[in-house]
Parts: structure tokens; sequence; C-alpha cells
């Protein structure tokens, strides 16, 4: 522990808190007669300090110890003006590299070594069988096919009339309304904005290419001032920032379809020989495991993804560089494609919607930005947008090496196996 103390914001002994107990005290009565608030701690305190009293009085409350909670090497200023309210300290999750993964795409070219933060047993190493095969059969081919984050305010219209009358408006004002846009941002271009009409809402669906940026804030922020020229310009009634057809966070017909952040296809061909010595099967089999479960089942499901787990990559992939995790779901409305060819089969993986970024939201922790640099991608691009685009990329191709990997065991029949050796211990 002694290296590490400089850097942690408490260590298992409870060493340095820099308060006395009669101060600690009178932090502790103060929030349990709820003089002060929890989450006014930081105006009272360092930030360090005011998460100790946190978790402490938490600690009292639950009537637990949470001396792990309290251990940590990031730099909690920026990440409590930043990142979390009312901290209490942080889970640690562990963190596995699959590969090396060729990679052949128009950003990512190379071998990668995919961090993956995760606790289900069995999957860094199910992803690192699907690298290998892919490596061996001369790397996943990728390509960016649309990029643009979306937000899309509603709008209340008087009537069905005057619903079309703002959407008329809006396709009328558009270089006005993407000044107005871009007037908020020195990295962000507007690259589309359309309009939706259900009854008497209107949604104005906005995009932007946000360069290395995720672009949720980005997008939103800009969004505010299109949605504030649309409301003096039309006299609808601005109802929500965000109306839905964005659509952020929840699986959406419209992101599949339209595109929603980085919208990612990666593939690779496989030979007979490849897939008999690496997966135990045959082509056939292959193509009759996606066919009756990823495409056959989902359908039957009525599910969103048409995939076996590509949710598990991109949320690993997305925890460990300090993407919003939340957007895992968007990653899991990917389809996953395999075709019979003369020599074997050509898998393919394709995500319309990869909201990620290398710079802003989770991506400055420390933590996370070593995950990033492990790919090259930490920070701004040069130019703008490279960097975002290529993890893009790299995560597209660790989709498609986790799919291969579940659909070749499936195919041999290996799944329980395989799960039982490495996820039960
Ligand atoms: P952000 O940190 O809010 O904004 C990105 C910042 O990076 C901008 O200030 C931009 O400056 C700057 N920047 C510097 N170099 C850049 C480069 N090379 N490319 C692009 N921008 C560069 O991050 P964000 O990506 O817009 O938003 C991500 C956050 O939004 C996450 O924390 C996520 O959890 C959260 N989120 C927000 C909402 C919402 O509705 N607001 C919804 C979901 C998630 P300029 O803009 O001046 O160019």
């Amino acid at each position: 522990m002694a290296d590490d103390a400089e850097h942690c914001g408490d260590s298992p002994r409870k060493e340095g808190s820099g308060r006395d107990t009669g101060e600690e005290g009178i932090i502790y009565s103060k929030l349990k007669n709820g003089s002060l608030k929890l989450y006014e701690l930081e105006k009272e305190l360092p930030p360090l300090d005011a998460i100790r009293a946190r978790r402490e009085f938490i600690e009292k409350e639950t009537g637990t110890t949470l001396e792990n909670i309290g251990i940590f090497s990031i730099d909690i200023e920026r990440v409590v003006k930043r990142n979390c309210e009312n901290m209490i300290g942080t889970v640690q999750v562990p963190v596995g590299v699959a590969g090396p993964l060729l990679v052949s795409g128009e950003y990512a070219q190379g071998r990668y070594y995919l961090p993956l933060a995760t606790t289900e047993g069995a999957l860094v190493a199910s992803v690192n069988r699907g690298c290998s095969a892919i490596t061996q059969a001369g790397g996943a081919q990728v390509r960016i096919l649309h990029d643009g984050m979306t937000r899309a305010p509603v709008f209340a219209a008087d009537s069905i009339v005057h619903a079309k009358q703002v959407a008329d408006w809006v396709a009328a004002h558009h270089e006005e309304l993407r000044a107005a846009a871009e007037s908020t941002t020195s990295h962000g271009k507007m690259t589309g904005i359309v309009t939706y009409i259900t009854g008497t809402s209107v949604f104005v669906r906005i995009e932007f290419d946000t360069k290395d940026a995720m672009g949720m804030n980005m997008v939103t922020i800009a969004s505010a001032k299109v949605a504030e020229l649309v409301a003096q310009g039309t006299g609808a009634r601005l109802i929500a920032l965000s109306g839905n057809m964005c659509t952020d966070k929840k699986p959406a017909a419209i992101n599949r379809i339209m595109g929603r952040g980085r919208s990612v296809v990666a593939g690779v061909a496989l030979s007979h020989d490849l897939i008999s010595r690496i997966f135990k099967t045959d082509a056939k089999n292959l193509v009759e495991v996606n066919y009756r479960k990823n495409l056959v089942g989902s359908a039957s499901a009525g599910s969103m993804g048409f995939n076996a787990h590509a949710a598990n990559v991109v949320a690993a992939m997305f925890i460990a560089c300090g993407q919003d995790a939340a957007h895992a779901i968007d990653g899991s409305t990917c389809i996953t494609t395999v075709d019979l060819t003369d020599s074997g089969v050509y898998i393919a993986v394709t995500l319309p919607s990869l909201p990620v970024g290398t710079v802003g939201g989770g991506t400055g922790l420390e933590t996370q930005q070593e995950c990033l640099r492990i790919l090259g991608v930490a920070g701004g691009g040069n130019p703008p947008g490279t960097n975002a685009r290529k993890l893009a990329e790299i995560i597209a191709a660790g989709v498609l090496a986790g799919e291969l990997s579940l659909l070749g065991a499936l195919a041999a029949q290996h799944l329980a196996r395989a799960h039982q050796q490495l996820g039960r211990g």
C-alpha cells in the first residue's frame, strides 16, 4: 500500500483522514439532523474529506463497512465536478485483455489488445479465441457506415395544420438553425435536421458530427439553441429537449435504420480448415446456428438485436474505456450474419448505433485513460474525429470476435462446458 497511499482516497487502515473525531462527529450530527445535506458536503470540506464523511455516514446509517469502496486511485477533484454526485468511493471491475486482434479498418490498422472490464467468467477467454481466429484469418475488415449523434426535441403544435407548418418552417430555415447550433461548440458540425409529426407532436431530430466526443452533451446543448429558435419562429411549445425520437439509451428501430453515434460493420472470411481447427465444427453448422438462433430465434422473440452476445463485448469495452455504459443497449441492436462461401464462411456484425468518444464523459478518468492508451486512442485525434472512429472500429472488431467464438462454441456444443470450467470455481 505504501506507493498507493498518496493516490488513494482512503486506505484499508483508514489513514490520513486529516480530520479529528470531534469534527467528524459534528458533520455526522449535521447530516443526521438534516441541517447539512449529503450533496452539500463538498461545500464544507475538500473533496476527499467530503467523500469520506459521506461514506462514513452511509456506513453508520446502514450498519456496513465500506473499506473497499473507499480505496481508489482516480483524481477525485475532477470526478466530483464532472462525473459523479454524492460520491462515496468506487467499485472495482476486473479488466482482462483479449488479443492481439488484427484489424483492417479505415482508422484502426494493426494488432490490438482489447481491454474488457467484466465479472463474467469465460467472456475474456471467449473473445480471445475469436481474436485468435480472426487474426489467423488475416484480420477483421471494418468500415464506418455513418457517423452522427442525435437529439430530438419535441414540440406541441395547436393542430395538425400547425404541426405541418412547424415542419415546413424548420425545412426553410436549415442554415439559420445550423449556424445557431454550431455557435455552441468549436468541434461539432450539424449534419442533418429532420422533422417527424405524430398528431400535434413535432419532433425535430438534429444530427451532429461530434468528432472525438461521444457527443450527447454537445448535441443537447446545441439542440437547446435550435429549439429556442423553432419555438420563436413557429409558436410551437417546446415540451422536452429530448423527445425520445433521438433515441438515447432505449432499443429503437430509428437508430437501427438511421444510425446513431458511429454505425459500424466488421467482417471476416474464415476458411474450412480454420473453422475445423479452431472451432471444431464446420461451415454448415456455423451458418445454421446463426440462422436458427440469431435470426429465427431473435425474430420469434421479437428481439431488437439479432446477435449472440454483442452487448457483452460492447459493455465490457465501454466500462474499460470510460464510455457511457448505458449505451450498451444501443450496441445490443447488432445484427450478425454468416454467409456460406466456396472457401468457408464470411461472418459480419453490423452495429448501427455505437455511441463512443475519446474525449469528454468518463474518458478522462485515469484508469479509463490507460485502457484508451492500450488502444492508442486517448484524447482528441489528429484530425479531430479519427480517434473516436478508430475506437468504434476496434470495438466492432471485438464484437465480431465475441460473436464468432460463441457461435463456434454453440455449433460444436461446447458452451456449457466452457462456462463450467471458467465461470465456476
Ligand atoms: P462533453 O465532455 O460534455 O463534451 C465534449 C467536450 O470535448 C466539448 O467541450 C468539446 O469542445 C471538447 N473537445 C475537445 N477536443 C475535442 C475533439 N477532438 N472532438 C470533439 N470534442 C472535443 O462530452 P460529450 O461527448 O458531449 O457528452 C458525453 C457525456 O454526456 C457523457 O458523460 C454522458 O454520460 C453524458 N450524457 C449526456 C446526456 C445529455 O442529455 N446531456 C445524455 C446521455 C449521456 P467544444 O464543444 O467546444 O468543441
